[in-house]
C-alpha cells in the first residue's frame, strides 16, 4: 500500500520525542517514579501506600485530581488543566517531605549520598 501526498506530509509532522523530559519524579521524595499508589499517582516503590493530600493551585483554588489518557492531570476551576508535574512543583511535596523526614542522628549510607 502507498501512502498519498497527504498522508506522507502528516507523517513527517509526527513531533519527535523528548526522553529526558518523559521522566516522572515520585511527589513525596522527588525520585523517579516507578509504581502508582492506590490514588494512581506515579510514585517511587518506598512511597507506594501514601497518598496525596488535596492539593491547591496558584491561584488558590481546589485541584480536582483526574485520569486522563496519559496519567493524572489536575483540574482547577479557574485555571483550567495543569499538568501532573507542575502541581507537584507548584506545591513543593518533594521538598516538604524531605524537610519532615531529617532524622536527628545522621546517619549516612551510601544510596543515600547519590540522592545528595
Ligand atoms: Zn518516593
Ligand atoms: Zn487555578
Amino acid at each position: 500500500m502507498f501512502l498519498n501526498r497527504t498522508q506522507l506530509i502528516r507523517l513527517m509532522r509526527i513531533p519527535k520525542k523528548y526522553g529526558q523530559s518523559q521522566i516522572t519524579r515520585c511527589p513525596f521524595c522527588a525520585k523517579q517514579a516507578v509504581t502508582k499508589n492506590i490514588q494512581e499517582i506515579p510514585v517511587c516503590i518506598e512511597h507506594k501506600n501514601e497518598k496525596l493530600n488535596e492539593l491547591k493551585c496558584a491561584c488558590g483554588s481546589w485541584l480536582e485530581m483526574k485520569q486522563g489518557k496519559f496519567g493524572i492531570f489536575f483540574n482547577c476551576i479557574k485555571c483550567g488543566n495543569i499538568n501532573f508535574n507542575r502541581v507537584i512543583e507548584m506545591n513543593d511535596i518533594a521538598i516538604s517531605a524531605k524537610k519532615k523526614s531529617v532524622p536527628r542522628e545522621i546517619t549516612v549510607n551510601a544510596s543515600e549520598l547519590d540522592f545528595l
